[in-house]
């Protein structure tokens, strides 16, 4: 069936701006690591994609390896493009990147001006798109001049490839001269794309007050710790969550390690009138610095349910120490 986006899909989500630049996001978003590879069902994701969109959710996250296999997920993210986002494009705030693992030899990972270009020019093909709003260098290799980097992200700029760049999984201090660097070569560097949740607060030490020095913006990746911080382990692990198919990191072990933390943050979000899930990214938006948290979503209901955490956002000084409490 041909997709109408939803006509007040405005109306319910807020929209924050990115650092010191011209540009807002919503302060949710959505990402395509797991769910939309050709390992998983297409129709799921296209409702996925349409459901953000309904909700207002303009802008989608890839990576050049996303999928498995690696390029699927912008493969189909490419197909479900084309079918019902085409009208749309201009209302749309796609971004992708590279610099992990994507093909062998020499060329296929890390930072060189030769991978990043090429990748690039993949990426686009794979999605069917002449342009992304935002292109990542996905993490520092610490072997290439990140003035090699950095020009390479000048370049596609200037090529008309990408609107805006940013870096992601980078340190402070390398963020502070990539930011030089940028800023030098004049190119709009509107985004660092951060692992943070109440189970990893490293940005907490310096990153977020190295971008709000540069003017630029985060966005907050695993904020519910791949589903941790939700109600779905607390019973054991069900069938066909992320935890049982040992996909990444996130195994058995991880589980029972937190289960504690996890039940007792549960009744705080109970007390507040919030499934864990949303007091999790609400916590994660007490932060200026946040542009928007990046969220997955193996279900349409999941990404409905996150979105509510917008309609309570605020947090007493009491429920702030005792979450302090139970995290540190
Ligand atoms: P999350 O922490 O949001 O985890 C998403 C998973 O949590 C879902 O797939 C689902 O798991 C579960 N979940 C989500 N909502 C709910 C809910 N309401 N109730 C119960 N369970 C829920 O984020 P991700 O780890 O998926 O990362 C988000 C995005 O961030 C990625 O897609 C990617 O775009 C980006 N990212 C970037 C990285 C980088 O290096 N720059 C690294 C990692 C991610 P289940 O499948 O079990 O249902």
């Amino acid at each position: 069936k041909s997709y109408q986006a939803e006509s007040k899909r405005y109306d319910g989500m807020s929209y924050r701006r990115s650092g010191k630049s011209g540009v807002l996001l919503p302060a949710l978003s959505v990402g395509l690591w797991h769910n939309f590879g050709f390992v998983d069902n297409l129709q799921k994701g296209r409702e996925i994609l349409r459901t953000a969109f309904d909700l207002g959710i303009t802008h989608f996250d890839l990576a050049n390896n996303y999928g498995p296999p690696y390029g699927s997920a912008e493969e189909n993210f490419g197909t479900i493009f084309k079918n019902d986002f085409k009208p749309y494009r201009d209302e749309l705030f796609i971004a992708t990147k590279a610099g992990y693992d994507m093909w062998s030899g020499p060329y296929g990972n890390w930072g060189s001006r030769k991978y990043l270009i090429s990748s690039l020019d993949q990426s686009l093909k794979r999605m069917g798109l002449d342009y992304v709003d935002v292109f990542y260098h996905h993490r520092l290799d610490p072997d290439t001049p990140l003035e090699e980097t950095m020009g390479a992200l000048a370049d596609i700029v200037r090529q008309g490839k990408a609107l805006y760049v940013g870096i992601s999984n980078y340190q402070p201090e390398e963020t502070q001269k990539a930011a030089a660097l940028l800023k030098e070569l004049k190119v709009p560097f509107i985004l660092h794309q951060a692992r943070y949740s109440m189970f990893d607060r490293w940005v907490e030490d310096g990153l977020l007050n190295t971008l709000n020095d540069n003017g630029v913006g985060c966005i907050a990746f695993s904020p519910l710790a791949q589903g941790l911080l939700t109600d779905k382990y607390i019973n054991g692990i069900p069938e066909g969550s992320r935890a049982s198919k040992k996909l990444t990191y996130l195994d058995e072990d991880t589980v029972s390690n937190n289960l504690d933390k996890i039940q007792k943050l549960n009744a705080v979000a109970q007390n507040r009138g919030q499934k864990l899930s949303e007091m999790a990214i609400a916590w994660i938006l007490r932060q200026p610095q946040v542009a928007s948290v990046l969220v997955g979503a193996s279900s349409s209901n999941q990404l409905k349910e996150n979105v509510k955490a917008l309609d309570n956002l605020k947090f007493s000084n009491d429920e702030l120490n005792l979450i302090e409490k139970i995290i540190s």
